[in-house]
């Protein structure tokens, strides 16, 4: 991902020939290929939505990642999702840099065939040496590459050899008492209707009200996090994330946040309590102690993440995008680099490790003490 193309070449030939074929065959292919019981399949890749597709559909090179990695646990950040930021905001600042929010770039900016800044959305230039976009490469290349930019052809291609992941709904949910009296659990479920994933994902895709809801992952955020009872006294929260394709919602993408109206609203209220009655099914003694409840579709992933079709994940982790090999952080736009989850996988750690990629795609053999860092502690 890092190298020039005349090494990457070479080196890419050399790894084709040398890794285990079932590295990037689908994951069912691979799992049917060891065993025909179909319900040990059904419980080995039981956390299939963490990379947004079923077993057949997905590589088995992201199933195994993600497997392998909860052998050392799953983590929670104390303080919750926003620490994060606060941790690296600082770090960026003693750089020299700076952070913005609500700040969205409408375009990368190309002269004499280099990327050389971003323009704003209310119109003012930052220029910059590079860029480096984190938007997705659905994003950059369709919507932030001017029409005139250099190789913009090339990716346009490029775009129709990959898929976006699949979209999401998410349900927030306040509960008015301490996860401990509520004897809510750190760990997360992950409930489905049966062991056939793929069926019963195109069954309610085709027809969502007759069928029953192929995924519903809950998770428990402040029984997870050691100071959410400080912060917020006799109060818990449940997170719970489901399918809920873009098309549902299609009709209302154009109207604003929050003001789309009462069929909407009556569309999302319908799928929150399909969501509470699975709740409800595994933890009973909820029923009547949530407090408030409010459901985010496709539309709002657009609205906040900017993921145009609510892709819960930007691109599909299927074995065909991991033989992208376009899919790295140096593009062939002089200045313009790639980062996030597009370059590598999704979740906050292939994120991350796409982030220390573009570092080192940018700053060379200067980066690779940060890559020891990273890896070795
Ligand atoms: C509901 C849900 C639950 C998840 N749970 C987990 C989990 O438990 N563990 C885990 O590891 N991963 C989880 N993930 C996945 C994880 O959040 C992502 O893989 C990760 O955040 C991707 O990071 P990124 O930096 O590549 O992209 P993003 O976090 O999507 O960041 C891209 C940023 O670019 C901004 N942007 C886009 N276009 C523009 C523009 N034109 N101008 C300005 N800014 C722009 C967006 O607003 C966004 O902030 C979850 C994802 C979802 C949706």
């Amino acid at each position: 991902k890092v190298l020039p193309d005349l090494a990457a070449g070479p080196l890419r030939k050399l790894v084709d020939r040398t890794a285990p074929a079932f590295l990037n065959k689908p994951t069912r292919e691979v799992l049917e290929g060891l065993t025909n019981n179909q319900e040990l399949i059904a419980v080995l890749t039981g956390q299939w939505g963490d990379n947004g597709l079923p077993p057949a559909e997905s590589s088995f090179i992201i199933h195994a990642l993600i497997a392998r990695h909860y052998l050392y646990g799953g983590y929670y950040p104390i303080g919750g999702a926003s620490e994060m930021a606060k941790t690296i905001i600082p770090v960026i600042q003693q750089s020299g840099g700076e952070v913005f929010t609500y700040a969205d770039v409408k375009e990368i900016l190309i002269e004499k065939g280099k990327a050389v800044g971003v323009r704003m959305a209310d119109g003012e230039d930052v220029r910059a040496p590079l860029v480096i976009s984190n938007a997705g490469v659905f994003n950059t290349f369709d919507k932030l590459l001017p029409e005139t930019a250099p190789h913009r052809d090339y990716y346009q291609e490029k775009l129709t050899t990959v898929e976006r992941s699949m979209a999401s709904n998410c349900l927030y949910i306040g509960l008015e008492d301490t996860a401990e009296n509520l004897k809510l659990p750190k760990t997360n479920y992950w409930i489905y209707p049966g062991t056939n994933y793929e069926k019963q994902v195109s069954d309610f895709v085709a027809a969502p009200d007759e069928h029953d809801i192929p995924l519903t992952y809950i998770s428990f955020p402040s029984a997870k996090d050691p100071s959410f009872a400080e912060r917020y006294p006799g109060r818990a929260t449940i997170e719970i994330v489901a399918p809920g394709p873009y098309d549902w919602y299609e009709d209302w993408a154009d109207e604003t946040w929050g003001k789309r109206g009462d069929e909407y609203e009556a569309k999302k209220e319908a799928y929150a309590q399909r969501l509470l009655a699975k709740l409800y099914e595994k933890f009973p003694h909820l029923d009547g102690k949530v407090d408030y409840y409010e459901l985010s579709t496709p539309l709002s992933t657009d609205y906040f993440c900017r993921y145009s079709k609510g892709e819960i994940y930007g691109l599909n982790h299927s074995p065909s995008r991991f033989e992208q090999d376009w899919l790295k952080p140096k593009t062939r736009i002089p200045g313009l680099y790639l980062t996030g989850q597009d370059v590598m996988t999704c979740g906050v750690a292939g994120a991350m490790i796409g982030g220390l990629l573009a570092t080192v795609a940018v700053s060379g053999l200067k980066g690779l003490p940060l890559a020891k860092r990273m890896f070795v502690g």
